[in-house]
């Protein structure tokens, strides 16, 4: 059994029926809906297919919705691109009504002039053309810039001002419409891009009951990492625009670090971007990204994601592949002594953490088959995550979002359960789905939490050893 969740971002690659079931076949776990591109008719489709494709490998896959946040982009580019050389001075300017050429580009945000002073660096091309500012005129919304770095800057692509965004929107209106396509369309989990504040969390919760993903790309995010950690739902280490945001050699610094945060803070981690990027187009990864996926488990990540590999490479089924080959192997030599010690920071004033680390103490002390957790948030099942116990960890849940949500949580298979308020009732009727959906056989040892009382989330309390 695998315990490393698979997320890979589903785009023109992908978006076919037959794909997407072999994507789920090969261990795809949440599929990334990138809201950033495509119209809501095609996000809606292809959540049409995910569903699909899942009851027809049946697992459950969840779907995660990414929501652009304050992403500056410029605008269309006459011919689809413009080649910059060193010394190019670039006029930058509001709107997007016209197309903009090596002397004058759009930006998406009539701000952006005021926002930035002479000097200050600006990236494109995913930070590989380099500009400099020379002038600002505030009045009419305009900003000069000289090319330091040249290069290829393709239509609608991101622009990179790192640091300075404080005047930006922190909840852009485009992402509350989002929200509620996404809404519509049943997204399981949303994730927020370019999150500087804690309150910026608190902002959408105020808009959605999903689960939220803090996506970890800004500066002023590594600065308050624990509070946004505390405040989000699930994090992602989103290296691309930290690798832009921060000096490229930050990046592997900042991912372990958020990985131990979210370890001990108990939220699932995702690591992502360029994990198998030769995938875009090569049947074959690079040793070094076989490394970078196994380092990225060895340091407690929940999920690995795949971007272009999955969404516009040419081998998006054996990317999803090669990501679950790569963990089962690392997954043997995992130190799940430590983990199981160490890796939490468990709350003393809420049960649910001790519940959490005795039943994965008992699980290695007793040899249990398996840990047992009905839950209705996903609470618990993901508590005991957290301990990455040695043995399967079985979510069953009378939500069918939770159980789809699970697919996040490292080491957790869920399904589903009705609803049981009686304690005793809930434990012998978790037995008996365990053995039903073939994960136990009659007369394995387990491990069972529950609340008491049952029926109530939040109030894990309790640990049943028993024989199924
Ligand atoms: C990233 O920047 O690494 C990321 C995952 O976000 P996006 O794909 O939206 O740029």
């Amino acid at each position: 059994m695998r315990r490393t969740k698979i997320v890979a971002t589903i785009g023109p690659a992908s978006r076919d029926p037959e794909v997407l079931v072999r994507m789920v076949e090969a261990g795809m776990d949440v599929a990334r809906l990138n809201f950033s591109h495509g119209t809501a008719e095609e996000h809606a489709e292809i959540a049409l297919g995910v569903r699909e494709a899942a009851g027809r490998a049946g697992r459950p896959v969840a779907i995660l919705q990414d929501l652009p946040g304050p992403k500056l982009r410029i605008g269309p580019v006459h011919d689809g691109v413009i080649e910059f050389k060193p010394g190019d001075r670039v006029t930058f300017a509001c709107g997007e009504d016209f197309e903009g050429d090596a002397r004058r580009l759009s930006m998406s945000w009539p701000g952006l002039a005021a926002a930035v002073d002479p000097g200050e660096i600006i990236y494109l091309a995913d930070g590989a053309v380099r500009m400099r500012v020379d002038a600002t005129r505030d009045g009419d919304g305009e900003l000069e810039a000289v090319v330091e770095i040249g290069g290829t800057v393709a239509s609608r692509q991101g622009l990179n001002v790192p640091g300075e965004t404080a005047t930006l929107p922190s909840v852009p209106e485009e992402d509350l419409v989002h929200l509620s396509v996404g809404e519509r369309i049943g997204v399981d989990l949303v994730a927020l891009s370019f999150v500087r504040r804690p309150e910026e969390i608190e902002d959408v919760r105020r808009h959605t009951r999903l689960p939220l993903v803090a996506k970890i790309e800004k500066p002023q995010a590594v600065e308050r990492a624990e509070a946004i950690v505390r405040a989000a739902d699930c994090v992602m280490i989103a290296r691309g625009d930290l690798g832009i945001e921060l000096p490229i050699e930050e990046v592997p610094i900042v991912q372990k670090q958020v990985l131990a945060l979210a370890g001990a803070l108990a939220r699932p981690a995702i690591t992502a971007t360029q994990m198998l990027d030769s995938m875009v187009s090569s049947s074959r990864p690079t040793r070094a990204e076989v490394a970078d996926v196994a380092n990225a488990i060895l340091d407690g990540t929940d999920a690995v994601m795949l971007s272009q590999e999955s969404a516009v490479g040419h081998y998006p089924v054996e990317a999803v592949a090669m990501l679950a080959s790569i963990a089962v192997r690392t997954e043997q030599v995992a130190p799940y002594e430590t983990w199981n010690e160490h890796r939490v920071r468990r709350d003393r004033r809420d049960p649910g953490y001790t519940v959490a680390y005795s039943a994965c103490r008992a699980a290695h002390e007793l040899g249990l088959a398996a840990l047992i957790c009905p839950t209705l948030s996903g609470r618990s099942a993901r508590l005991v995550s957290a301990h990455r116990p040695t043995v399967p960890i079985y979510a069953l849940s009378p939500g069918r979002e939770t159980v789809r949500r699970c697919g996040l949580m490292w080491g957790v298979q869920a399904a589903s359960l009705p609803r049981i308020e009686v304690t005793e009732q809930l434990i012998e009727a978790s037995a008996r789905r365990v053995v039903e959906l073939g994960w136990c056989k009659p007369g394995d040892r387990v491990g069972i939490t529950v609340g008491l009382p049952s029926g109530r989330p939040g109030t894990t309390s309790l640990l049943q050893i028993q024989t199924v």
